[in-house]
């Protein structure tokens, strides 16, 4: 009869060879870089795309001195006194300057956008000015320069105005039409494959049985994946069988930059994608002290990175965003900083035990004062996907951390730019 050895589990909150988060991120990171591979687009087909070159401002902008308001353009010389009179000698509409010389003594109309005419330098606002036929008459004080947006002011030509590795906004499509730029280069998109490991699992549309479950860590990868704007390969479940594991992994990476599965990472009697990932790749399996999503195995497979992610569904979510995410961003050459944190007040009391970085879902909200405060979303537990839905952010509590008051302050990971 063999003997039975107990084995450090994913329950076993004494392993001590187990990676901080910090510590696996870096690991993550010293061994990717950024695909050299681009493509020219048409600006607006670089939504959410990397930006893979400087962009350098041809123009200056604005390409002239104009007018901020409606009003008359007046030569500052001129302004003698608190009350004094202009003769009115031309228009300038936004397209349509004003081409003869603005001499002492008078003033030109002026629309927002129209160009400045060289000899004034302030704009009077049209409201500040009675008007009679072709004379004006002003009064109080306009400081010399008012209304003027100058040449140049937002952007000199030559300025960089959008670095390499920036992810393009909205804003940005429209900063570059204003320069006039049609086209940008942009890393080529990533090609990332996907599939869900376990028996128990049933796509949506087939009927379960007692014990079966439907996969829903494709469709939440899925979406995380989109929204970093990849090209997705969908591979379906595949059961525990060594077999078939073994073949839907060769395919992945032969046709994707990364493979990213979930499940079967664990050490339950099941879980064979360990054994498969030591014969076709190189690939570490790491513990890590964090809560949820403690095994994550980490490396390549042929040319092709590799993720195994948990399979727990909420597990799935934390690892890919704390390290799928800031590695494919990496991978894609984008240089942004990691999204934001900050500390604001806990209306609940927080229970955790030292030894493990948690995660734990919450709702930043107003309170009645107006006060912006942070509840958690209540059962923590890694199945509970519900949780993810209604949160809007993530608590991040150290290793360290044994729990927290109600009202103290807890440092918050928001959604919206992590998602
Ligand atoms: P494993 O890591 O394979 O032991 O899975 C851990 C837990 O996550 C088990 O309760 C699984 O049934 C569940 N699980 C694994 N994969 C999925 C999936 N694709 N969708 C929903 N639940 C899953
Ligand atoms: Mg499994």
């Amino acid at each position: 009869m063999s003997e039975f050895i107990p084995q450090a589990s994913c329950a076993d909150p004494e392993d001590k060879n187990r990676l901080s988060i910090d510590a696996a991120r870096q690991r993550i990171a010293s061994l990717i870089s950024p695909l050299r591979a681009w493509q020219r687009c048409a600006i607006r087909d670089t939504l959410d795309r990397i930006l893979h070159e400087d962009i350098i401002s041809p123009l200056n902008v604005p390409a002239h001195n104009n007018s901020a308001m409606d009003g008359y353009a007046i030569r500052s010389s001129d302004m003698l006194d608190d009350s004094f009179s202009l003769k009115q000698v031309g228009v300038a509409f936004a397209g349509q300057p004003f081409q003869a010389t603005v001499n002492q003594g008078e003033c030109i109309r002026i629309m927002t956008g129209a160009v400045v005419p060289d000899q004034c330098d302030t704009i009077v606002m049209q409201e500040q000015v009675a008007a009679t036929d072709n004379t004006i008459t002003i009064h109080g004080k306009h400081p010399k320069g008012n209304h003027v947006r100058y040449i140049g002011e937002d952007l000199k030509t030559g300025d960089v105005v959008l670095r390499a590795g920036r992810r393009i906004i909205p804003a940005d499509l429209g900063l570059m039409a204003s320069l006039g730029i049609a086209e940008v280069n942009v890393s080529r998109k990533l090609r990332v494959a996907f599939f869900s490991t376990g028996d128990e699992l049933k796509s949506i549309g087939e009927p379960l049985i007692t014990g079966q479950i439907y996969d829903s860590n494709r469709y939440t990868l899925y979406g995380m994946l989109k929204r970093l704007d990849v090209d997705v390969l969908d591979m379906g479940v595949v059961p525990d069988q060594k077999e078939q594991l073994r073949h839907t992994l060769l395919q992945a990476a032969q046709q994707a930059d990364v493979i990213i599965t979930s499940g079967g990472v664990s050490v339950g009697d099941a879980d064979y994608v360990k054994e498969m990932l030591a014969e076709l790749g190189k690939v570490d399996f790491w513990k890590i002290a964090m809560r949820p999503g403690r095994p994550l195995a980490f490396g390549q497979i042929n040319n092709a990175l590799f993720f195994g992610l948990p399979g727990n569904p909420v597990s799935v979510m934390v690892t890919f965003y704390q390290f799928v995410t800031p590695a494919l961003r990496k991978l894609m050459g984008e240089t942004e900083p990691n999204a934001i944190t900050f500390q604001v007040s806990c209306i609940d009391a927080i229970r955790k035990r030292p030894g493990r970085f948690e995660y734990q879902r919450a709702i930043l909200f107003k309170d009645d004062d107006g006060i912006t405060k942070v509840k958690t979303t209540g059962g923590q537990g890694s199945g509970i996907l519900h949780s993810m839905s209604t949160a809007n952010c993530f608590i991040l509590l150290d290793e360290q951390c044994d729990g927290a008051a109600a009202n103290t302050l807890v440092t918050v990971q928001p959604f919206s730019g992590l998602i």
